[in-house]
Order: structure tokens, then sequence, then C-alpha cells
């Protein structure tokens, strides 16, 4: 644990140590209970850093529960693929993975203690009449006609339920607490229903289920959960909670501590509206790079850390809030900065011809591997009279300013000479085909030459040895300036969030890079070789993100 004083507490953090301090836990546990009906998203990130950072600063636990409770929706693939996001993501579980099914013999036993403790009964309304016994915010509800049967006749009746002998809908088990209750969670909630469906993990012993206000405080308190971590809408439910926990009669009791969830601006983070996306095909699966799953950023290349750090700097708090996309990526520049060669790779290549160069020959040059960090170590690329460059690094016609290539004009190919524009040629469509230039042999980086100066460097890969390569860039898939939703509900969707680039050369260092290596493109961004579609001989890489933004870090806080 970090001195105290020396670095300012989050609100639950301060909640922790005075829980500690009190002697009210000796340790603490916490824990990420995710509903396996969908992929994991970067909101889910935050609460599982936040859930096993808590664990790791206080020397407790953080286990990994699965809150299966719900056999409609769940499915294994959601359960393998939550597995190693959060593996991926580092929070360290160890051997207490835990699905709620398994507790579901102790949840029927703590509805039987609540009905003999006359704290629960059976109940025959239709759920259309519970809602309407249920009252408003402003009136009191309506005792139901079958509050007052007695522990017997209840005990019977939810052993019939157990055993299938009515339909769906039929029959519930509801908690008896307070129809008049000021708090609507509290008016006589519902605990258990009929739903003769087939469980994943339990199959079909079971054609009764809880409801999550019951089963969630029950599955934290046995596996001793101390500190149970949820969002804001869990607020109201929170009197439920403890009621549920103090009514079975929990000796150690779990204590229920709300956030704010992360919401990103002009990105989809609501499981139903991802789930859309994907059902409708307009992404390409959960993990498509333009989605913020925990899936895709993997495959986008964000690395951990980035992520990490991005969770860090949001920090917690009890008030909603929205933070910018471009946060997410100022941390994933940040984090790869240093750590990864800056390679050379031309996305839209024109050829590039050194009409003074010897026709055969390929020069290896020795070149940086990342000139901020030189533990990197250096490169030979191969360098020869014929080359390619970015189709927008040569103008015929240039405006002022444009230091680049175009006709009498000199610049510096990176790490190699500079070169002089001599002509160029062009199609019948106007289109550039070769650009031709002369090359000074004294101008060799790393000669000392200390001659005349250029402007401009541009980037280039030799034509002979050069690597073809799909490159992907994205754009947000929401459309920053026009909102979410249009009027009629559905999502506005930019149609330049993907663009595919068929044609791209890189140096051929990067021949062997393998799934989610990722490198910068000088000038070009950061970009990670995509783990779906990239094969042996045919790569594909994604844009992790450009290199330039907007964005500045918010001053700290406290
Ligand atoms: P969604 O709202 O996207 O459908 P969910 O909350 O229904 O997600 P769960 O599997 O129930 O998904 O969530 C598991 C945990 O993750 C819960 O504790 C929940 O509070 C937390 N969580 C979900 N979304 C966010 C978010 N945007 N920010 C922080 N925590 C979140
Ligand atoms: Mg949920």
């Amino acid at each position: 644990m970090e001195e105290k004083g020396t670095v300012s507490r989050n609100f639950i953090e301060q909640i922790i140590d005075k829980d500690l301090e009190e002697g009210k836990y000796e340790t603490i546990c916490t824990r990420f209970p995710p509903e396996p009906n969908g992929y994991l998203h970067i909101g889910h990130a935050k609460s599982i850093l936040l859930n096993y950072g808590l664990a790791k600063k206080y020397g407790g636990k953080f286990n990994l529960r699965f809150d299966d409770t719900n056999p409609t929706k769940e499915k294994t693939e959601f359960v393998d693929s939550i597995l190693a996001d959060v593996k991926w993501l580092g929070a360290d579980f160890e051997d207490r993975l835990y699905f709620a099914s398994n507790y579901f013999d102790q949840m029927y036993e703590a509805a039987v203690k609540l009905i003999k403790k006359g704290k629960a009964f059976v109940c025959d309304l239709t759920a259309d009449e519970i809602r309407e016994y249920r009252g408003t915010l402003t009136e009191p509800g309506k005792e139901s006609p079958y509050r007052n049967r007695s522990v017997e006749e209840n005990l019977e009746l939810f052993e019939n339920m157990k055993n299938g002998m009515y339909e769906d809908g039929t029959k519930v088990l509801r908690a008896k607490i307070d129809m008049a209750s000021p708090n609507i969670n509290m008016r006589d909630p519902v605990i258990y229903r009929v739903a003769h469906m087939t469980h994943h993990n339990t199959g079909d012993k079971w054609c009764i289920y809880p409801m999550y206000d019951f089963a969630h405080p029950i599955e934290d308190a046995i596996e001793g959960v101390t500190h149970s971590i949820c969002t804001l809408e869990f607020e109201d439910h929170r009197p439920l909670y403890d009621w549920v926990v103090r009514e079975v009669g929990y000796e150690h009791p779990p204590k229920q501590i709300e956030f704010a969830k992360l919401y990103l601006t002009n990105v989809v983070t609501g499981k139903r509206y991802i789930k859309k996306l994907v059902e409708q095909g307009i992404v390409d699966g959960w993990d498509d790079p333009r989605l913020v799953t925990i899936a895709a950023l993997k495959r986008r290349g964000f690395t951990p850390e980035s992520i990490q750090m991005f969770v860090d700097l949001c920090g917690i708090s009890k008030s909603q809030s929205s933070v910018d996309y471009a946060m997410l990526e100022y941390c994933i520049r940040e984090d790869l900065k240093l750590k990864r060669p800056r390679m050379m790779a031309v996305l839209d290549p024109v050829k590039l011809i050194i009409d003074n160069y010897p026709a055969d020959q390929i020069e290896y040059l020795d070149v940086e591997m990342n000139l901020e960090n030189p533990e990197l170590g250096m490169r030979k690329v191969p360098f020869g009279r014929e080359l390619y460059i970015d189709r927008e690094d040569f103008m015929e016609n240039p405006p002022k300013k444009y230091f680049r290539l175009f006709p009498g004009n000199e610049v510096r190919l990176m790490g190699a000479y500079f070169v002089k524009c001599v002509s160029f040629e062009k199609d019948e469509t106007g289109k550039v085909t070769e650009i031709h230039c002369t090359y000074d042999p004294e101008t060799k980086c790393g000669s000392g030459f200390t001659g005349r100066k250029v402007k401009g460097t541009i980037h280039w890969v030799a034509a002979k040895t050069a690597v073809h390569a799909q490159v992907r860039l994205y754009e947000n898939i929401i459309d920053e300036e026009k909102g979410v939703y249009n009027e009629d509900g559905s999502l506005n969707l930019n149609p330049n969030s993907l663009t595919v680039l068929d044609d791209c050369l890189l140096e051929p260092a990067l021949a062997d890079a393998k799934a989610y290596d990722s490198f910068q493109f000088v000038r070009q961004g950061y970009f990670c070789v995509d783990a779906k579609d990239s094969k042996e001989g045919a790569l594909v890489f994604n844009r992790i993100v450009s290199l330039k933004s907007s964005f500045k870090l918010p001053k700290a806080e406290g």
C-alpha cells in the first residue's frame, strides 16, 4: 500500500480505508460480475481494472464471476471471450473463477429461509397485475391478495414451483417488505420466477430462476466479497441488496458501492447497440476494429497498458459524464511512442526513379529503429534506383509552403540521400505515373555532409524489395457532427468509417510481422497487424491511430 497522504484517494478508497480502520473487514475482496450476454467493452474494462486495482492495492482478492442467472441470453461464446479479455487486461483472478449458476442450490435455500421467516410469499398475480399493484413514485402500492398465505402454504407452493408444476409466468416468489416504501424496489419485489428453460451450465435441472436483485447479493456474500462495486443505476437497489444480505443472515455482509459508468463520445458502448451492429452485418463481428469492445481494441492494436492509462486518467466519480475518444487515442500514442519501431510504409504509392543511380545496385542503409529510443537499435533498409513514395508527397503545381517534391525541388529521402525532381510522367487521365529525380551521393545520411539544407523529408520504399500489404484506416463509426441517433432512432452511421487501401508497400523488415505486432509508420500513425484477416504473404494492417491530435491532457485534479 502507498503511504497515506502522498496520493489523493478516490471516494471508494476512502470508504475502504475507513472500513479497514474500523475493523469492519480484515482484508478486502472485490469482483467483476459480467453477464455472459455479449462481449465486454471499454466501460467493462474500467470496472475490471478498478476492481482488480483495488484488490491489488490493498493486498486483497479479486474474483471473476459470471453472472449467469438468466438462461435466455447467455452463450458459451461470450464466456470464452470474456475470459480472454479479462486475462488480456492483466486482471489476475488466480483460481477464483466462479459461476453464479453454481450457487442455485444456496439461492433456493435462502429463499426457503425467507419463506420460513415470513419474509417471502408465493404470488399468483400476473406480471401486469404486479405492475399495477406496485404503485408509482407518488403513490404507494397495493398489497397482493396472496401476501398473507401461511408459511406452510408458501413452502409447498414454492416447492411445486421448483418441481415444474406451474407454467411460466403463473407464479412468482416475492419478498415481503413494504408496499408503501418510497423506494419502489422495496415494494415486495419478485425474487424467483418460473421459466422452463435450459441453462448453459445447469441444463434442465431448474425451472425456477432467481431475479438479479436477489441473486447478486447472495453471490457476493457466498464469495466473501467485501466491496461490491457497481454502476450508478443500482443505487436505488442498494436498500434491497442490504435487505437480502441481512434477512438471509450472512455473517460478513458485503457492501455495495456505486460509481458512474464510463461513456465515450461518438462511440457506441451499449451492449445492445453493439449487438445490433454485429447482427445487421454493419461491422464484421464483435471485434471489428471500429468498435470499442475489448476484443476490438485488442485487434485494432491497443495495448492493456494504454487502457490502464486511460482508465487511470478518467478517474472514478459519482457523476455521469462522457470522455472524449481522443483521450483513448492519446493513451495509445503515449504507450507506443518509445516502444515501437518507426518504419517506412507507402500507403498510396507512386514510382520514383533516380536517373543517376546504378540500375542494378541495392544498397543497405543503416536506419535507427526509433530516434527517440536508441535502445531499439538499428535496421538495414535497402535502397535502389527505383523507389515508391506516397502520392501526396509530390505535386506538379505546389501551393506555397509545400516543401515536398515538385519539379525542380530537392528533398531528403528519409535515412538516405537528397534527391531533386527533374521530370515526371502522367497517364491520359492526368494521374502521375513516374517521377524522375537525380540524387547527390555526397548527401548520404550519416556521411557528415554539411552542405545545403532542404526543407522537406519524405519516406519511401525500394521497389525491388517492397512488401505488399493491405492497410485499413478507420474513423468513428458514428458521425460526430450529427449525434449518435437519427430521428427515427436508427444509428447515425459514418459512411467513411472504413477505408481499405489495397496496394500499400512496406519496407522488407515488416515481412515477418505477426498478428498483433504494431509499428509506427512514419508520418502516418501507428499500425497493427490484423489478427483475423492477415495471412502469411498477405499482410493486413489496421491503423490504430494517426500521429497528430488536438487532444490535450486535462489538468490533474487535487
Ligand atoms: P451494458 O449496459 O453495456 O449492456 P451491462 O452493465 O449490462 O452492460 P454487465 O455484464 O451486467 O453488463 O456488466 C458487468 C459489470 O460491468 C457491472 O458491474 C457493470 O456495472 C459494469 N459496467 C457495465 N458498463 C459499464 C460502463 N460503461 N462503465 C463502467 N462499468 C460498467
Ligand atoms: Mg447488466
